[in-house]
């Protein structure tokens, strides 16, 4: 299995997963560049990480392109929330994909809904764990939030992280002003010199997470210390992530 990033909207990323001539989309936000992408490619199926507008709005013409299972969480199926949804899935269910088989994970905070995709050695976590950071809880509490950090950190260190957008450079930036720790530092300048290439940053192990982002490292003495300045308790993991994300969300 390959996969093909595409981007989308302004800093959206959909992904193609592609295995002999067949393409499952992840997160589409919009039909025409996925279109584009497929270049012939037979579309099996659409997976969606949440419900919001920027992952799913192509969905109505890829389907008009071709009438594929549409597969979201029980939550947002229960709800609605996804246009054409045909399948719900939660934590410790599977979908298939040519001879590959993904594991999904449960990861409410961002919306009550996220999920994640697990396949191939990829990581697909929408809008809740991004490189360098993660998303905004729009929808859960923070300590769901950093529940969902938690499951996601949890996994095989090698998985590629592909997330919903891209938002690298200005996360670590974020990240480097908490605490400008070496790893920090130099993943902010190789990030930059990726995007001054053009290139996205996305699909880099989760392990860079662990040593450089902020927000799965609510137990990393420097990441605790800079939160105590920010007037949280450092022992305490919930608080010290909900004032690194109130932090951000003003920053
Ligand atoms: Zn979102
Ligand atoms: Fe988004």
């Amino acid at each position: 299995m390959n996969v093909r990033t595409v981007p989308c909207l302004t800093d959206n990323y959909a992904y193609l997963l592609v295995q002999d001539g067949h393409a499952v989309v992840v997160d589409p936000s919009e039909a025409a560049p996925v279109l584009a992408a497929l270049d012939g490619l037979v579309l099996d199926a659409i997976w969606c990480t949440h419900h919001h507008w920027d992952h799913v709005g192509g969905i109505p013409a890829l389907l008009a392109h071709r009438a594929v299972p549409v597969v979201g969480s029980r939550y947002d199926l229960e709800h609605g929330r996804i246009d054409g949804q045909t399948a719900g899935v939660g934590a410790g269910d599977t979908v298939r994909f040519g001879s590959h088989v993904a594991r999904v994970h449960t990861i409410p905070g961002h919306t009550l809904g996220a999920i994640a995709f697990e396949i191939d050695g990829g990581l697909y976590p929408g809008d809740t764990l991004f490189v360098g950071g993660c998303g905004r809880v729009f929808e859960g509490t923070m300590a769901q939030m950093r529940g969902s950090l938690a499951t996601l950190r949890a996994l095989d260190p090698a998985l590629r992280v592909w997330c919903g957008h891209e938002y690298t450079v200005k996360n670590l930036e974020f990240a480097e002003s908490l605490a400008p720790e070496p790893e920090v530092v130099e993943r902010l300048a190789d990030m930059r010199a990726v995007r001054a290439r053009g290139e996205p940053t996305v699909g880099r192990p989760l392990a860079a997470e662990l040593a450089t982002n902020p927000f799965v490292r609510w137990d990393a003495p420097p990441v605790a210390a800079a939160a105590a300045r920010l007037g949280a308790d450092p022992a305490d993991p919930d608080a010290v992530f909900a004032a690194l994300r109130e932090a951000k969300d003003r920053w």
